[in-house]
């Protein structure tokens, strides 16, 4: 992120608004847990000491209404799609959604099961996705590096339209 303002004399920083507000977004991406199943593992893996996903500002939250991010991490059940759906209804604006793994992205192993919804993003707006089954903690971090450029890239209002239009 750059600021394109500058230090204008001692203890003053010029900048946009807009980079500000953008700059405080990218690194605050608190992500709500939706572990499904096997992949969670991964998911849990990126955010504990090894790889520690609080360096980035990505940090877990148990509370839809403190989350922007949700990491849906394994197998979308038909039974539990309802749920999911509203669970992230009730996220804070603007929400991100990471498709982590094959289950997640497509269905998977499990793609011709009669209760497995081939993939979630029938449910919900999905802005990355994870491949790999399960995908490693390294991929995970790497998808949300990606999703930290596009936060970046989307000007402050132009999330509302581009998702929700
Ligand atoms: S993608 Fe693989 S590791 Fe992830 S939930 Fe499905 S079966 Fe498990």
């Amino acid at each position: 992120m750059s600021l394109d303002g500058g230090l204008q004399g001692e203890g003053y920083f010029l900048t946009r608004l807009d980079d500000l507000a953008q700059l405080v977004r990218t690194n605050s991406l608190w992500f709500l847990t939706f572990g499904l199943a096997c992949c969670a593992v991964e998911m849990i893996h990126a955010a504990s000491s090894r790889y520690d996903l609080d360096r980035f500002g990505v940090m877990p939250r148990a509370s839809p209404r403190q989350a922007d991010l949700m990491i849906v991490a394994g197998t979308l059940t038909n039974k539990m799609a309802r749920a999911l759906r509203k669970i992230y209804d009730q996220m804070a604006e603007p929400r991100y959604v990471i498709s982590m793994g094959s289950c997640a992205n497509g269905g998977g192993y499990y793609h011709y099961s009669y209760s497995v919804v081939r993939g979630c993003d029938r449910i919900l707006p999905v802005d990355i996705y994870v491949p790999g089954c399960p995908p490693t903690a390294e991929a995970l971090i790497y998808g949300i590096l990606q999703l930290q450029n596009r936060v970046r890239r989307d000007g402050l209002l132009a999330r509302g339209e581009i998702q929700r239009g």
